[in-house]
């Protein structure tokens, strides 16, 4: 997760929307001090989910208008002139991070855009990593999935065990299983890093929790068939849209990453 500047993001309701296509950079938790690239339009979101803890507030446009994506020429004008600013002013950047507002892999020129970010990387920055934070709802587009595998940190969502809590969590727009993804995610060979967030509450009186015994045993099970190179575990940091959400106590999460680790595949907590 992000800390956020104000010059570069419109506070909302519930969390805050990108004003730029390059933003930051920010200091991240885990990726260091982060370029983020946001390939979706300026002022609202546009995702395949409606997570109910997303920081961009609730998904209100599911229906891709690709005149208001940005174009490849323009994200790859604003990110050269941003990494060049930085290597001049001989301030280096440890990340380059696809987020921003919504899901980056359905911007339909998304492989286009990932060739050109390591093509400037290599000329401008090259000790920078280059990674995507994805839903992994666009796995089928084989487009997608390679341009995945050629990135240095290729970090895709999971963040339930069963359809139903998936369902409730994640609100897939476009009928995406749960088993569709994890099917997905195998296909990495382990190239991959997990994000889960955990999470328990009320959202439209309906009860919400990743978190119980059952539940963790379901989503390990998918852990320890997609084996990934490591897995990240979050509660929620910021205002949620879902409003009545508790933040999961850090024991339990802790407790959840000590049966990842059981598996012999590294986990970090975040708080
Ligand atoms: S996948 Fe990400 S951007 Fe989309 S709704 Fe969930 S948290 Fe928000």
């Amino acid at each position: 997760m992000f800390l956020i500047n104000v010059n570069f993001a419109i506070k909302i309701m519930a969390g805050f929307l990108f004003n730029r296509i390059v933003f930051g950079p920010v200091k991240s938790r885990r990726l260091g001090v982060s370029l983020g690239i946001n390939l979706l339009p300026i002022g609202f979101k546009y995702c395949t989910f409606n997570c109910v803890y997303c920081e961009c507030g609730w998904t209100l446009h599911n229906e891709i208008d690709s005149e208001k994506l940005h174009s490849r020429e323009d994200v790859e004008k604003e990110l050269e002139i941003a990494l060049k600013q930085f290597k001049e002013a001989g301030k280096p950047i440890d990340a380059i991070t696809f987020a921003g507002n919504g899901e980056p892999t359905i911007h339909p020129e998304f492989a286009g855009i990932v060739d050109d970010t390591l093509a400037l990387r290599d000329l401008w920055m090259p000790n920078a990593k280059v990674s995507v934070l994805s839903n992994a709802t666009m796995l089928d587009d084989t487009d997608v999935f390679q341009a995945l595998l050629k990135v240095d940190n290729n970090i895709l969502k999971l963040d339930a065990g069963t359809q139903e809590t998936f369902q409730l969590i994640n609100h897939s727009l476009q009928n995406t299983t749960l088993q569709s993804i994890v099917e997905n995610l195998i296909r990495f060979e382990g190239k991959l890093t997990i994000q889960s967030l955990f999470v328990k509450g009320m959202v439209n009186d309906q009860e919400i929790d990743n978190t119980t015994p059952e539940e963790v045993a379901a989503w390990l099970k998918h852990i320890e068939r997609i084996r990934p190179t490591s897995v990240m575990i979050y509660p929620i940091h910021r205002a949620t849209p879902g409003e009545k959400l508790e933040v999961t106590n850090h024991k339990l999460l802790l407790n959840i990453a000590a049966q990842v680790e059981a598996l012999g595949i590294t986990t970090q907590v975040y708080e």
